[in-house]
């Protein structure tokens, strides 16, 4: 079995389910092309799916 490196995700969307003082806390996060498809240009043309706004708690 593989056993993947932790790391830190700093993210700024502060109305994240999980965001806390500028960094990620799930467990995993899912990120894909805005696209759909399997290659971005650039860092804006990819996007979090894993987010969850604040106000569905
Ligand atoms: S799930 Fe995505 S949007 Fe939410 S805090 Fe983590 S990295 Fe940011």
């Amino acid at each position: 079995m593989i056993k993947m490196a932790a790391i830190k995700v700093k993210c700024s969307v502060s109305n994240c389910h999980y965001w806390k003082d500028m960094y990620c806390v799930a467990e995993d996060i899912e990120v894909n092309c805005q696209d759909g498809g399997m290659e971005a240009e650039s860092s804006e043309n990819t996007c979090c799916d894993t987010f969850e706004p604040m106000e569905n708690e």
